[in-house]
């Protein structure tokens, strides 16, 4: 069993973003600026942003953090969207998910200039991903690309069985898979029948459901490549923060059955953010719109 080592590869790729900046910096060039909004105080909302920001001045990007409260309206918050849009200096922009019950994300995510839509969820970057055209990937299932690619694992023809369908890793993950990656793609989600007979087909799987140790060894044939996007905060009273980070795939069952398996922490998650990075770094260099 081979881990599948998001922080290393994410480190590799923030380096050489950081390297491309540097010259960039040289030659006079416009430097790469991320803004992120974050609403409210979820505890895991502001961790996420929070390194965000840190990725971003480690690579030498300009990034610009913007907090509102939670008492903020949906109309409130699409005219400082479209502050950002018409701010020439930035390039991308992120929405920190989830928002408040109150603030229709679909409008939030319609109201992010494409061009700057480095999250990839805009409509219009969906749209372009399904035909093949240039876009922002969305950055969990690119950060996964690049991770299967990094450990040569071999996709042309395998069966990549992919476990939810979220608009943001599930759906785009297995749409990638099929039209990018060339594997052979069954999507399974919370209406599935019978979810091990697909799960043990599978070569390659990757599981979004949010749910920590969802899937069991009895659930993967051998030497499976797994590939677990799952985080989520359970209680541990041994832990300083009072809490430790669980993935999808009870990991200490699946590793001996897996030929590659991601860890969680450090497997999926920097990657969703060295990704980030890129797509902004391409943002800035005007290479998708
Ligand atoms: P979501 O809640 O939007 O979607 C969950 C999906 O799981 C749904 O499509 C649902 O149909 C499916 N599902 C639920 N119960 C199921 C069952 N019993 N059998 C089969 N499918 C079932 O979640 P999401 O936004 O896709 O996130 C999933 C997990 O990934 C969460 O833990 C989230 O925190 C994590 N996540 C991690 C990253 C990262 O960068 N590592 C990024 C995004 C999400």
């Amino acid at each position: 069993m081979t881990l599948l080592d998001g922080k290393k590869t994410s480190a590799d790729i923030k380096e050489s973003i950081r390297l491309e900046v540097e010259q960039i910096k040289k030659d006079g060039g416009k430097i790469p600026h991320l803004a992120a909004i974050l609403v409210g105080e979820d505890g895991a909302s502001q961790t996420y942003v929070n390194r965000k920001v840190k990725d971003c001045e480690y690579v030498g990007f300009e990034s610009t953090l913007l907090r509102f409260q939670d008492s903020i309206t949906e109309e409130e918050l699409l005219a400082e969207i479209e502050k950002v849009n018409q701010d020439a200096d930035i390039d991308g922009l992120i929405v920190q998910l989830p928002l408040p019950k109150h603030i229709s994300k679909d409008k939030v995510m319609a109201t992010i200039d494409p061009k700057k839509d480095v999250d990839g969820f805009h409509i219009d970057n969906v749209g372009r991903m399904v035909s093949g055209k240039p876009c922002y990937l969305p950055a969990t299932p690119y950060g996964i690309l690049l991770l299967l690619e990094k450990y040569g694992i071999e996709t042309r023809g395998k069966h990549c069985v992919v476990v939810g369908r979220s608009h943001i890793v599930g759906t785009p993950m297995s749409i990638l898979m099929n039209l990018r990656a060339d594997c052979t793609v069954t999507i399974t989600h919370r209406h599935t029948v019978d979810l091990p007979k697909y799960t043990k087909e599978a070569d390659i799987l990757i599981v979004a459901v949010g749910i920590p140790e969802f899937i069991k060894a009895d659930m993967v044939k051998d030497d499976v490549v797994v590939v677990d996007v799952g985080i989520t905060r359970v209680e541990d009273t041994s832990k300083k923060s009072g809490f430790s980070l669980k993935g999808d795939v009870a990991f200490d069952e699946v590793a001996p059955k897996s030929s590659f398996i991601t860890p969680v922490p450090g497997g999926v998650g920097p990657m969703t953010i060295a990704s980030l990075l890129k797509n902004t770094l391409l943002a800035a260099k005007g290479e998708i719109y």
